[in-house]
């Protein structure tokens, strides 16, 4: 790849209605491998619990600008908004105002895409942007699944959360078909992972079964599978938040440093060769860095979702988890 042309970037709504499964450490711990890895980075910080803003080591409390002032405000951009945390590692942070700001743009026409507005001035700048969504399909999270192209689904292998795929699914589709027609699901990542339980074991065999099916529907998720290796259950990432450090600076030899570290170098392999691939075939073709614009790691991204039928997974079991649509979007 040519380092001096301006790379795309990649927008990545990591995203799940349920709260606790792993949202926030992941974003910030795959934000922090990518930019100790020389990637530009950009966390947004989207939840009121402003928990990613603290594991960055910033005070809620203590700042003057945050993602609220950008989605009141979104003509004016990130400029004095974002905080530089590390090299290559910024973050636009939250408050607990935030709450707030759902209510205030509630009636304005352009509600949905404010963040992705004001991350357009922000042209070129990160080569990743991840977005930490609250545990709601709100305007908050709607905000981000406008700006991003990807969705990354942190989850724990439970039965129930199965059921809970299939919700956040509906979602992504009725965004598609709706506000943001370029978004698609790139995988699951499995948090807190216990590979010794059988249920666990179990639950990822009728998840990656049901990835499988999907690749011949047209569907948003259609290229979507877990991404490896899971997450292990690592008691050092719960601990490090409350010293506002990432693992990698907080308890470097842990295994959860070990595993995001791996998640993350094999994300960027696959999007290096990717790039790499597309520079090859269209040597013409430029990749545009205006954040919304560049590509994503499905080749398939234009095509459009279809279908309305609501979205089962069939269990080992055999039981159906059953989800209807219609969701807060
Ligand atoms: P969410 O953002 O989805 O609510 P969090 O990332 O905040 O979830 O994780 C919920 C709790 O679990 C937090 O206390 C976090 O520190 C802890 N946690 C996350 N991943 C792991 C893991 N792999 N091992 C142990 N604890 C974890
Ligand atoms: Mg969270």
């Amino acid at each position: 790849m040519d380092g001096s042309r301006p790379k795309p970037t990649r927008l990545i709504a990591l995203m799940n209605q349920k709260g606790g499964v792993g949202k926030t450490t992941t974003t910030v711990t795959l934000a922090a491998a990518y930019a100790r890895a020389g990637r530009s980075t950009l966390v947004v910080d989207l939840d009121p619990q402003a928990h990613a803003t603290l594991h960055l080591g910033v005070d809620p409390a203590a700042i003057e600008a945050s993602v609220y002032d950008v989605l009141l405000d979104p003509a004016s951009g990130l400029e004095g908004r974002v905080h530089s945390i590390a090299p290559n590692l910024d973050l636009l942070p939250a408050q607990t105002d935030l709450a707030a700001a759902e209510v205030e743009i509630a009636q304005a026409p352009d509600r949905n895409r404010r963040l992705s507005d004001a991350l357009a001035a922000a042209s070129g700048k990160y080569e990743f942007v991840l977005f930490d969504c609250p545990p709601s399909l709100g305007l908050l999270t709607l905000n981000g699944l406008v700006a991003a192209r990807e969705v990354i689904i942190p989850m724990q292998a439970h039965f129930l959360a199965l059921q809970g795929v299939g919700k956040l699914l509906e979602t992504v589709r009725l965004v598609t078909q709706t506000v943001n027609p370029k978004l698609r699901v790139t995988g699951v990542v499995l948090c807190m992972h216990d590979t010794s339980s059988t249920h666990t074991q179990e639950v990822v065999a009728d998840l990656e079964a049901f990835l499988a099916e999907q690749r011949t529907l047209d569907v948003p998720w259609k290229h979507a599978r877990v991404l490896r290796p899971a997450i292990r259950r690592n008691i050092k990432l719960a601990e490090c938040p409350s010293f506002g450090q990432t693992i990698f600076d907080y308890a470097p030899t842990a295994p959860g440093a070990a595993d995001y570290k791996a998640l993350a170098e094999g994300m960027l392999r696959e999007w290096d060769a990717m790039l790499e691939r597309r520079a090859e075939t269209k040597p013409e073709t430029k990749p545009e860095s205006r954040p919304g614009s560049g590509p994503v790691t499905q080749p398939e991204a234009g095509t459009q979702a279809t279908g309305d039928a609501p979205v089962e997974i069939v269990t080992r079991a055999g039981e159906i988890a059953p989800v209807s649509s219609g969701t807060a979007v």
